[in-house]
Formats: structure tokens, sequence, C-alpha cells
């Protein structure tokens, strides 16, 4: 067991300067909050942060993160709050405890590779410090080593995520000697048969294997040593999961796979490796298509290397690794290696950071076809702009920062797009511009009766839901154009003693279509509608000029018609036409009662506007798409209307305001009150109104009120009914 001296000893000497309290204070701290805390296998709980932060030391970590290996289970496993970690050790090293914590919560559950990837990536995402999966890194090693005190399916369970996430966690980070144990641990608990076939195998080869690669480095050594190059050359056994793996691989037993002996020679510089390469050739001879250059082509991890097999003196294959004791290092160490301790003992945290970023980019840049692909990850990843949430499933999700619910929904299927209602996130309801957390757990509402709108697209993140929202309302509004074309025309038409049947069955319609450059009729129609077209136009293309003269009014039976085909909720009827999209104007939000008029937008069917509205001015925009619309109220729907109201600010008056509008029935939905230096208070309420009298009637009692300056109806309100 390794006692805290030991630790504070090792930090010391790798480097003098560092600040070994704070490791002394933690060991204290968590030896209190840990205390009668026992493992499974019977040891105190301790022993478990000891060993982390021991296993930390060999990669050389700084004083702060060794600090937090003992401290890394205290607020998941002890009464220790973030408040005390705070005041006792600062804000690094809570945000470092807060990190490993919040990983550790999150649990992973599946076999895919790519869901594994996606889950390493929303570790990465949550650390936001590389030093927080180091952290829980060693965490991970110390729990593997003492598994077996575990219950069977607990330990299937971790030996699995050893396997799909930290061991790679490990390979991506460079440190091999890490990827190799957890790899090897987690081998034995997955496949204990062949893990203990291949221990026994290779155990018991193990003598006459030593004797053979003692042999070896014997006449390596001193060769080399004819040649002047000055070198340390050690044998090694392949691990393994690496055996195990090379055995899936390429389908043969594990004694054909010839370099589980190897050597390894480390030189004291780039030249020498070489220089060692050509005597290893002149004495064995290499097997063809084993030699590997990553000295010149380094691994995107950073792993450099001469790889080559010689069929060695009794004639078995022995594989030999040739690097300098700096890449040595590295392939040993990884990342921990580079943290080298710079000017000043500070790491250049940013540098590192952008560092593993880059090459794990360089690493996905591998797999990834589209350069452009590439550089989106670039951009994404390189500034943590990613998102990962998980689905009820447990399946994880990655998008880009600020998105939605609604992007979420899109990612799951288009159709659950289409009709999502709303959202829970970790089991609350949310809006749908609710901006997704990494590990957020989402669930979409669904309902068959809601479709997308077009404020979706200003609040989307991803491409996708951009896409199918566009295309539905495009859709939609096709559909929409088309009928509001239609009824248009047929309005148009009869005016003149035509009908929309005779004209295309006679072929005049597809001939005017044609003159406008359509291929088919609809497409007229559709542009009519869209405004784009205007009906006159049409008319004038199909009659002679002198017949251009409107009969005067629909015959009574037409009227008739109309009237029992309307739709029955529809609030408001466009003259002479039925069914037809129709939607108040955002700016003006009419009420029955008042004047009104019709726009034919393009694409969005037609809007209704007060009369007086700006954005209707006859002026500005011509009469051309103007459209007479009447109320038609069948029932007293309500609308949302704001007024606001100036005064005194003084004491009891919004009681007495508010009295006034509940007097008159009418229902408050939202007020917003603001006060100016002057005494002034401005309120804007906004009110549920069924018709123009009734607003009408409220203000008026509300311009009653002593102190009560100016009343007014607002002309812009965000909030409107729309029609279907
Ligand atoms: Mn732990």
């Amino acid at each position: 067991m390794i006692r805290i001296s030991d630790i504070t000893d090792r930090v010391q000497s790798y480097n003098p300067s560092s600040d070994i309290d704070i490791i002394n204070r933690a060991y204290v701290f968590s030896a209190k909050v840990h205390k009668g805390q026992v493992r499974l296998s019977g040891e105190p709980y301790l022993n478990h942060p000891l060993e982390v932060s021991g296993i930390l030391t060999e990669f050389k970590l700084d004083e702060v993160t060794v600090a937090v290996g003992l401290l890394h289970d205290t607020i998941e496993d002890t009464l220790a709050t973030e408040e005390e970690i705070r005041d006792l050790f600062g804000e690094e090293v809570l945000f470092l405890v807060n990190g490993v914590t919040k990983i550790s919560r999150i649990s992973f559950s599946s076999h895919e590779e790519k869901q594994a990837e996606n889950f390493r990536k929303m570790i990465l995402a949550m650390a936001k410090d590389i030093r927080v999966i180091l952290i829980k890194l060693g965490d991970r090693l110390h729990n593997m080593r003492t598994l077996k005190h575990l219950p069977k399916e607990k330990q299937i369970r971790i030996a699995q995520e050893t396997m799909d996430i930290y061991a790679p966690f490990a390979n991506r980070l460079g440190i091999a000697r890490m990827k190799s144990e957890l790899e090897d641990l987690a081998l034995q608990y997955l496949e204990p048969e062949i893990y203990n076939e291949l221990s026994q195998k290779i155990s018991h080869r193990a003598k006459q294997h030593q004797k053979i690669i003692d042999e070896a480095i014997q006449t390596i050594q001193t060769k080399l040593k004819e040649y002047n190059i000055e070198t340390v050359v050690k044998g090694r056994t392949k691990h393994f999961c690496s055996i195990y793996q090379k055995m899936k691989r390429k389908g043969v037993p594990p004694d054909q796979i010839f370099d589980i002996m190897g050597v390894r020679i480390i030189t004291n510089n780039i030249r020498d490796c070489y220089a060692a390469l050509g005597v290893m050739h002149s004495i064995w001879t290499p097997l063809p298509g084993e030699f590997d250059d990553y000295i010149a082509m380094p691994k995107p991890n950073m792993y450099q290397s001469l790889h080559t097999v010689v069929m060695g003196q009794v004639g078995h294959p022995l594989e030999i690794q040739i690097r300098t004791h700096e890449m040595h290092h590295t392939a040993e160490e990884g990342i921990a290696a580079h943290w080298r301790y710079k000017e000043k003992d500070k790491f250049d945290k940013k540098y590192d950071e952008r560092f593993i970023w880059l090459r794990q980019l360089m690493e996905w840049q591998q797999n990834l076809k589209d350069p452009k692909e590439f550089l989106e990850m670039m951009k994404v990843d390189l500034f943590h702009d990613e998102v990962y949430v998980f689905t009820p499933k447990g399946t994880v999700k990655g998008f880009p920062q600020n998105a939605t619910p609604i992007d979420f929904a899109y990612a799951i299927h288009s159709e659950i797009g289409h009709h999502c209602l709303g959202a829970k996130v970790n089991g609350r309801m949310v809006p749908l511009n609710y901006k997704l957390i990494t590990s957020d757990i989402v669930e979409i509402i669904t309902s068959t009766n809601h479709h997308p709108s077009r404020d979706w697209l200003k609040i989307v993140k991803t491409t996708k839901a951009i896409q199918r929202i566009k295309h539905w309302l495009k859709t939609e509004e096709k559909e929409h154009s088309k009928a509001l074309g239609n009824e248009i025309l047929k309005k148009e038409l009869t005016k003149y003693g035509l009908t929309h049947s005779k004209t295309s069955k006679s072929g005049e319609l597809l001939k005017v279509a044609k003159r406008f450059g359509f291929v088919e009729e609809e497409e007229l129609i559709i542009d009519i509608g869209y405004g784009k077209i205007t009906a006159k136009h049409v008319l004038g293309e199909l009659l002679p000029q002198e017949k251009l003269q409107p009969r005067s009014e629909p015959s009574k039976l037409k009227k008739a018609l109309n009237k029992l085909t309307r739709p029955k909720d529809q609030s408001i009827k466009i003259k002479g036409m039925n069914d037809v999209m129709a939607h108040f104007g955002k700016c003006c939000n009419p009420i029955p009662g008042d004047k009104i008029v019709g726009f034919i937008t393009r694409g969005r069917g037609v809007s209704v506007h007060r009369n007086n509205c700006p954005n209707v001015n006859p002026l500005l925009y011509g009469t051309e798409r103007l459209i007479e619309v009447t109320w038609d109220v069948k029932k007293n729907m309500p609308y949302h209307v704001e007024i606001d109201v100036l005064c005194i600010d003084k004491a009891g008056l919004l009681a007495k305001i508010t009295a006034a509008i509940s007097q008159g029935r009418v229902n408050i939905i939202h007020a917003d009150i603001k006060t100016t230096q002057d005494m002034q208070a401005t309120c804007r309420f906004c009110l549920e109104i069924t018709n123009l009298k009734q607003l009408q009637k409220v203000i008026a009692s509300i311009k009653t009120i002593n102190d009560v300056t100016v009343v007014y109806r607002t002309s812009a309100l965000a909030k409107n009914k729309i029609a279907k």
C-alpha cells in the first residue's frame, strides 16, 4: 500500500518546487471524511484515493491533480460539501473534483462503436479540462485492479465500459502503459477463458522465450557496441489484449502470433535509431512487409518508433522496436510526458488543450472522407462547441452548442420533429427554445395535430432541422398557395361570367399558363396564390379588352353555397372565398369589431390587418394585393390585446386599474410595470378580449380613474391568434 509520504516524495522528486502542502492537506481532509468507510475488499476506503493519487504521480502530474486524486470521491461518497472544498482548496480543485464526480455519475450501456465514440466525446465535452480525464483514468485503473471484490454483474459492466470508453481514452492520450493494463484487466473479466488460455500459454513458454530474448539482447548489445552506438536494450512481451486482438484480426491461434517476443532498443538520437536498424538488418534477415517507420511518419497520438521483424537466432521471429529516449517517454506516458514542467513550473494549459484536440482531430481526420466535415469538426471541437445529450433509452447524440429540443427531435426522426409539441429535460418540461446542455436526458412530446412553425427556424441550430422545417413549410405553402390561387382565380372569373372548369377544359387556361412561362396550369395557380401574378393579369390574357367588364355580384345561389361550406371555426371570412389560409398580422392585432383588410402574402396565404395598419398602407404597397375580408364571429373567441396605461406612480393605483379591468370581465394575461424618475409609471397589460366594444369599455373605465393620464391600445404585439 502506498503512503502519503511516498506520494509527496515522488512529486518533489520530479518537481522540486511544487507545493506539496496542498497534497498533505488533501490527505488529511480525505482521511477525515472517508473515516470509517471500507471498500468491498475490507480495506479502509482511504486506500483507494491514495492509490489513485499514486497512479497520477507515475504520470508526473502537477500537485493540484495529485491532490484531487485524494479528494476525487469526497463529494460523491462522503458528507463533504462543495463549499468546504472551495474554502479549503480553492476554485480549481473544486472544479476538478466536480468534473470527476460528474463523469462518474453518467453510465454507459451500449456496445455500438459509434455510441462509444459519442460517449467519449460527451465525456470530453463535460470534462473541459483534460486533467479531469486523467484523474478519472487513474480512478478507473485502480478500480480495475481491485475489481475481483465486486459482484460478477458489476465486474462485467465496469470491464466493458473500461474496454469501450477508458482504454480508448488512454490510447488517444497516448498513455500506452495504462491502455495495455486497462485492456488486459478488462479482458480478464470479459473473456476469462481466453485470458486464462493466453496467460497459461505465455507463462508456459515464458522460460524458453526469456532465454531466446536474453540471447538476442546479448547479440544486439555486442554488435551495437562494435558500431559505437550507445543504447539501452530491453526485452518485452506483448500484452494479452493486443495478442488477442491480433488473433481475432488475423484469425490465427496464439502460437502463430510471431511477434509475441520482442526487444526494444533505445538510443540517444534519431540518427542512431536508423544506424541501429541497419545493424539489425545486417545480422538477421528482416521479414518482408513488417517494417514500419513511425519516426518519419508518427502515429496520430504522436507515437514514434521504428518497427521491424527479423528471423532471429533459432528461427524465431523477433520484433524489434527502435526509438530515442524521448520517443520512449512519449510512448509510455503519452500526454503526461508533455506536461514536463516548463518555465516557472507552470504548464501552458491552453496550449496542451489545443494540442490534444489537434491530435484527436488528426486521428479522426483519417476516418473522414469529406475535408469539409473535418473543418467543421475542427471548428466545433476545438472550441468545445458541441453538446452531448441522452435519449431516454441512453443513446448519446451530439449537437452544436445552443441546439434546442427541436434539433433533438429532428435528429431522432423527421416525423418526430414535424410533430414536436414540447420536451422534457431531465424529467421537467422545458420550452422549445431551451438550450441543450451536455448530459441532459431529453424526451420529446409529440402531437399529431402539431406542425412546424416558421419561428422554429430562428432557434434551431442543426442543418438537418433547418432543411426539414423549410421543406415542410414549402410543401405546406405550396398547398395553401394552390388553394388560395384557385379561390382568387375563381372569384375573378365569376366576375366576368366565366368558370374555372370551363376555361380549364377548353385549354384556354393552359394557354395562358404557357404564355407566363409555365408548363402546367397548376403552376400558374400556385403563383397567383403566392401573389406573384394577379388574377386580373390572368383575366387580361383570357379575355379581349372590351369584355373586361366585371359582372355585378356573384349569384345568390353561390352565396348560399359559400355559407354552407364555410369552415366552422374560422372567425374571418374572405369575401367570395372558402377555405383559405388566413392569419392575423403580427403588427396590429385586430379584434372583432376592428375594420380589417386582407393582404395576399408571398406564400403564406392572406394576412389580416387593421385597415389603418402601416403594413397594408396602399400608398406604400398598392392595392393589387389587398383583398376584402369581413369578420364572421360565431362564438366569442378570446384575442390578446395590449394596452398601455400611463399614470402617476402612486400606491394603490395599480389595484384600481386591475379592478377596473376585471370588472369588465376581462382577463389579464400579463402585466409589465415600469416607473420613471419623475414619479410616472407605464403599465402594459396584455388582455383577453373578445371584441372591440369590450375593449373600448375597459379603456373608458380605466380612463375614469384619478391619476391615470393616458390609456391607449398598443399597435405591436408579439403574441397573436392564428385562425386555422
Ligand atoms: Mn474513485
